[in-house]
């Protein structure tokens, strides 16, 4: 399918031009970094009324997939490490094989139905519930799916940006010594505050000794304990 190449060489060279612009630490907040993401769907989702079907064919479905999941990571300043379906629900965009069958579905009703918009606002709920339904079932990012649950409040929702830190939080893939340590970038995967326990992003947030006088003072003022459970609904 050529097409499918052609636009996810092209979207790849202009996510790789604007990326420039946006270092993990400085640079735009991840609503005005989404820019970047609908550049990329402009030219990814060109014509996909008439090629979606092509993305049942993996070679064409990771292509794509590859660039979405790059520009996720600078939407959501991630770790290169992070998964594809890990990186989108936390940036807040949906699979680009769901954006492009909900096209095609589109384009299929407005050629008998009336109400486009009606028609729109319809198929973007499918493409969540299939969202929803890909998530639970997906390997990768399982910290994250048990820290955002159901994709449709983050992705609806009207505040609140991730940044580089957050990621990190949201992820599990960061400045953890256990993260390091996995990649030979530390000696030991011990937290540097609590004798004999591993950093990890459950350690450094909700348990660490470090950080508990930070907690505390969170949990009085939300008047209850913060669980990994209740955290991102707590933040909703
Ligand atoms: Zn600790």
């Amino acid at each position: 399918m050529p097409q499918i190449q052609k636009a996810a060489d092209k979207a790849s060279a202009a996510v790789a031009n604007l990326a420039r612009l946006m270092s993990n630490i400085k640079g735009p907040r991840a609503s005005k970094r989404k820019t970047l993401m609908s550049v990329a769907h402009l030219i990814l989702l060109y014509g996909a009324e008439i090629w979606a079907d092509a993305l049942d064919v993996q070679k064409y479905q990771n292509r794509m997939v590859s660039v979405q999941r790059r520009c996720a990571m600078r939407i959501a300043s991630s770790y290169r490490t992070v998964s594809a379906p890990a990186v989108l629900a936390v940036a807040g965009v949906a699979p680009i094989t769901l954006l492009a069958r909900e096209r095609k579905r589109i384009y299929n009703r407005c050629q008998t139905e009336n109400d486009c918009s009606l028609i729109k606002t319809e198929e973007r709920l499918q493409t969540l519930a299939e969202w929803q339904q890909q998530w639970i079932i997906d390997s990768g990012g399982r910290w994250t799916a048990g820290l955002i649950g159901e994709v449709s409040p983050w992705f609806g929702r009207r505040h609140g940006e991730v940044n580089f830190y957050l990621t990190q939080f949201l992820t599990c893939h960061g400045h953890f010594n256990s993260y390091l340590f996995r990649r030979n970038r530390e000696e030991s995967q011990l937290c540097d505050y609590c004798p004999g326990k591993i950093d990890d992003v459950e350690n450094t947030f909700y348990e660490c000794n470090r950080w508990a006088g930070n907690k505390h003072a969170i949990e009085t003022l939300l008047g209850e304990a913060i669980t990994p459970r209740n955290t991102v609904s707590l933040m909703l």
